[in-house]
């Protein structure tokens, strides 16, 4: 039993709630938008899905209906224009999201999980820890979840291995400051280096990590925005949650001493249950790769710093 509140119900969010209906989520999930006729025509068209899936409450609501929820879900925003990069949008963004934030914190439970996606998504979750007064674990952003599961899809094609035996992590801004943690990617417990059946060239892992970076750009090129992989990303976030699975998910939240970073949100593995982010792990990184996140968090700070957090 379980009550998710969407703010958002553009591309993200409408392929979020479909994933929610095919998951079996949760029973009860609220539509909200500033455009309210998308709200409930997604309402409507999701409720046509019930013949063939599990029963699940679904309705066009207001801000009021977050008392109760158990996770509320932002995805409201404007997307990435071509060629924009995701920082560019923190002005516009963060001016909705404040607006947001004010009515969601006038009626969630005070135990309920904020779970943001909107971009730039790193920031956002620092203004919303910021202002939320919730406790941090509760306070959690995609971080680099859907860039982990882009990193680990090249990976598993480049070894033809599905991605899901594909255990490895990008940390850091969700952005251009990202980090492949090559010194740590396995396949069943096999390091996979640069020679071998498991191995990648150095070539072939720049090349990986090229398209791992520029993936959303690429989309947004072909067809203008991204959205099933990052739903498919907050559907596993709220499984997790929802069902308390315990599982280590590369989700931002607000760091204090990772790796010596502080104040700021990033994403780091983390370990995450119907409490939120339970902890983060500290994963094996080599010095070069615990450099590149230190310049990430830098990236970050100066941004935030800019709008005044
Ligand atoms: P979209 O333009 O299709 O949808 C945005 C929706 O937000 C619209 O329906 C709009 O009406 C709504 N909205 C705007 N202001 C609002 C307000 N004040 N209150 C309620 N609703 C409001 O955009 P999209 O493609 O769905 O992208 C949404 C966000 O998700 C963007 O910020 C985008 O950059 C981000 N995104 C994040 C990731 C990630 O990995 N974190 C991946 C893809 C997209």
């Amino acid at each position: 039993m379980a009550k998710i509140v969407l703010i958002g119900t553009g591309a993200v969010g409408a392929s979020f709630a479909y994933a929610c209906v095919l998951k079996s989520l949760c029973n009860e999930l609220v539509l909200i938008d500033v455009n309210q006729q998308k709200a409930l025509g997604d309402a409507i068209d999701l409720n046509h899905a019930m013949a063939c899936e599990k029963p699940m409450q679904i309705t066009a609501g207001a801000y009021s209906d977050c008392a109760g929820a158990d996770i509320i879900v932002i995805t409201a925003g404007t997307a990435q224009r071509p060629g924009e990069t995701r920082l560019d949008l923190m002005h516009r963004n963060v001016a909705i999201f404040k607006a947001i934030l004010a009515e969601v914190e006038r009626y969630a439970p005070p135990e309920a999980i904020l779970l943001i996606a909107s971009n730039p998504v790193d920031i956002l979750t620092h203004v919303a820890y910021k202002l939320s007064g919730r406790p941090k674990a509760q306070v959690i952003g995609s971080g680099t979840v859907l860039d982990s599961n882009r990193f680990r899809f090249l990976v598993g094609e480049a070894l033809d291995v599905s991605p899901r035996s594909v255990h490895g992590f990008v940390i850091g801004e969700h952005g251009d400051s990202e980090v492949p943690v090559w010194s740590s990617l396995q396949l069943a417990g096999i390091q996979v280096g640069s020679e071998g059946r498991y191995g990648i060239s150095d070539a072939e892992k720049e090349r990986i990590f090229r398209e791992t970076v520029g993936a959303a750009g690429e989309i947004i090129r072909l067809k203008g925005a991204t959205y099933y992989g990052i739903a498919s990303a907050l559907a596993r976030i709220c499984e997790a949650i929802l069902r308390d699975h315990r599982a280590v998910l590369p989700v931002s939240s607000f760091l204090e001493g990772y790796y010596g970073i502080s104040d700021v949100c990033l994403g780091v593995p983390s370990l995450l249950g119907r409490d939120g982010v339970i902890e983060t792990l500290e994963i094996p990184l080599t010095e070069e790769e615990r450099a590149k996140l230190v310049h990430s968090a830098e990236t970050l700070k100066t941004f935030i710093k800019e709008i005044g957090y």
